[in-house]
């Protein structure tokens, strides 16, 4: 006799639901599913004991026949593919005709159903092998599926079930999911006969968000349009002061479906990256739709993760349409008075505390201003300078006015003049007269760390290093776009000890090396020569920075799956604006202060500096009325 045997279809299925039917929020998922492909546009879920006891799903969909009955509940049987094209045009949620048979395998399974425009309605119920049929009589169009006992005939999976809490949890957390996905559907939660939510038809995403999260979140979400030819995006994003530390609270869905996508993940991210500190999550709801052809679904078992034809190109709309978004919003986070009042939100209080005092650390370091790193004109006005081409010399970055970047007012000036033409791509509301920055000359120092100024509605306080590294941020972000940083030819190379690695990494990145305005060159087995360093730099150390740099260039390339150029560039840009920028500590002028506020119209509308911290704060008349009691 042989060793080998057929399994009987029994074992067959509940192997199968091994991988579909983990808990009762998995039956969930694919009933509602189900009831969605049905058409229905109400959906009423009940669940007992956290789902363990019951689950029932009541819809009023299409409904099936006797016959489909018998063959919803076999295996691979399924009305919604046909052939093997089908599968990359699938529109409906399932396709692969397992649930049905699985759930089945692994509880008491009874499904009522009525086919709309019929009279009559019929029952199935599975028990393990055993099957039955009868009429039911007086069922309504649609369909009830009723799950009882889940995996009472397999007790290995049965241990694995959590508390009725927990299970509990884990169905609601699948109910959002649906009810975001699908706000067009009615969708009624019960959970042991109390009505957990009772969502209409045809709310919108905002609204469900707010029912399910809060009104509070659900106003302050950003709202985030694209349309690229057949790529719609739709996203919800929040304010960075929302963050959390977990990424549980990015919903991204795609034709309706709740996926996890690292290629999305990490263009959001991206857009992110500089509203927020390193280890913090942003909170956003996105929606994709896309044509089926450019979306493989059939990757998952629980279709959770999905193949993008094109991943490039999701990451870069996702990325762009985030960003653009942010840059036209002010995201300055309103310092809240009446929360001063520790009785009533301590946490809160703390929270804002703890966000002023991080940066009111003194730096130790050199009392006088670092200088200020916008070396003159843009680019295309380097010409202009009288400095010949190429020729490296200071002249050709002197500040308007002639004399040289040595002297940090002449710089200065240059600001001045920055501000005088704002460049046409930035901020195109912000002209200084709506921003409330006009009057510098009452811009005021304090502890050689912030600057406090007034505002047209109130006081900003700004923390001067990290509006400063905001503004170089942006500067260095515009003047790559136009070519190369400007680099200066160092009189003696720096060398700096490399590993093998590291020299691969620098042989392998010099597009992106020469686009920052370094030039190095190999010096020996073991070490390497930096020949040019970029102009913007040249008050910090050589050597720290390049040892920053390759570990930024190493880090990219081991979760370089989603590497991109322009992640690492802005990544460096980052750095080195943090490198430039005064520090908290150091005292400034007069004129300097008033020349950092007056760009602050440049940066307002994303008022975090790139590390993550806000750089402005803002307090408004009406809450120091509120304060002190004047209304
Ligand atoms: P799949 O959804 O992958 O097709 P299922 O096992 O979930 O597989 O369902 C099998 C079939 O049963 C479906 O293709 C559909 O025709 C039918 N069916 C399941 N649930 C419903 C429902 N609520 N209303 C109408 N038909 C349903
Ligand atoms: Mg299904």
């Amino acid at each position: 006799m042989s060793k080998i045997r057929v399994l009987p279809d029994l074992l067959i299925n509940q192997i199968a639901a091994g991988e579909v039917v983990e808990r009762p929020a998995s039956v969930v998922k694919e009933l509602v599913e189900n009831s969605i492909d049905a058409g229905a546009g109400r959906v009423a879920i009940t669940i007992e004991d956290g789902g363990k006891q019951l689950i029932r799903i009541a819809d009023d969909g299409e409904g099936m026949t006797a016959e489909d009955l018998h063959l919803a509940i076999t295996p691979h049987a399924t009305s919604k593919l046909s052939c093997e094209a089908d599968l990359y045009s699938v529109v409906s949620m399932g396709f692969r005709g397992e649930a049905l048979a699985s759930i089945g395998a692994v509880s008491n399974l009874r499904i009522t159903s009525r086919k709309r425009g019929t009279i009559e309605g019929h029952q199935i119920t599975v028990s393990g092998e055993e099957v039955r049929t009868s009429g039911a009589a007086g069922c309504p169009e649609g369909t009830t599926v009723e799950v009882r006992d889940l995996f009472f005939n397999v007790p290995a999976r049965r241990k694995f079930l959590r508390t009725r809490s927990t299970e509990t949890g884990h169905v609601n957390e699948q109910f959002a999911r649906l009810a975001l996905g699908f706000p067009d559907v009615g969708l009624e939660l019960i959970n042991n006969v109390r009505a957990v939510h009772n969502f209409p038809a045809g709310q919108s995403i905002r609204e469900r968000i707010g029912s399910l999260y809060g009104a509070e979140l659900a106003g302050e979400l950003i709202l985030i349009e694209r349309q690229e030819r057949d790529l719609v995006i739709e996203g919800y994003a929040a304010p960075p002061i929302r963050s959390r530390s977990t990424t549980s609270w990015q919903y991204i869905f795609v034709n309706g479906r709740y996926v996890r996508d690292r290629f999305v993940q990490h263009a959001v991210r991206e857009a992110y990256r500089g509203l927020m500190e390193h280890d913090r999550q942003p909170v956003y709801f996105l929606f994709l739709t896309v044509a089926p052809e450019n979306v493989d679904v059939n990757v998952h078992p629980t279709k959770i993760e999905v193949r993008w034809r094109e991943s490039s190109l999701i990451h870069s709309q996702v990325l762009a349409a985030f960003r653009d978004t942010f840059l036209q919003t002010d995201l300055t986070p309103t310092l809240q008075p009446q929360q001063t009042d520790t009785h009533k939100d301590p946490i809160a209080v703390r929270h804002q505390m703890a966000d002023l005092l991080r940066s009111a650390e003194p730096v130790v370091g050199d009392s006088a201003p670092a200088a200020f790193a916008d070396a003159g004109p843009p680019r295309e006005a380097a010409g202009d300078g009288g400095g010949a081409p190429g020729s490296g010399g200071t002249a050709r970055y002197a500040a308007p006015g002639g004399s040289t970047p040595a002297d940090g007012t002449e710089l200065w000036r240059s600001v001045y003049a920055d501000t005088a033409h704002p460049p046409q791509d930035s901020a195109p509301s912000g002209s200084p007269q709506t921003c409330g920055t006009t009057r510098p000359s009452r811009a005021i120092q304090l502890h050689n760390t912030y600057l406090v100024v007034e505002a047209d509605d109130g006081m900003l306080i700004i923390d001067q290093h990290a509006l400063h590294e905001r503004v170089l941020y942006n500067q260095f972000c515009r003047r790559i776009t136009s070519g190369p940083l400007e680099s200066q030819r160092l009189l003696l190379p720096e060398t700096l000890a490399v590993t093998p690695k590291q020299i691969a990494l620098l042989q392998g990145n010099g597009e992106l090396l020469h686009q920052l305005g370094i030039e190095v060159t190999p010096f020996g087995h073991d070490t390497v020569a930096i020949q040019s360093f970029p102009v913007l730099l040249k008050d910090a150390d050589v050597r720290p920075f390049m040892r920053d740099l390759l570990d930024k260039l190493q880090d990219q390339e081991e979760h370089g799956k989603v590497a991109h150029t322009e992640t690492v560039i802005h990544a460096l840009l980052d750095m080195m604006a943090c490198k430039a920028a005064v520090k908290a500590g150091d005292p400034l002028t007069s004129e300097e202060i008033d020349a950092l506020v007056a760009q602050r119209y440049l940066v307002e509308k994303s008022s975090n500096c790139p590390h993550g911290r806000p750089t402005t704060l803002k307090l408004t008349i009406k809450d120091l009325e509120k304060q002190f009691k004047r209304v």
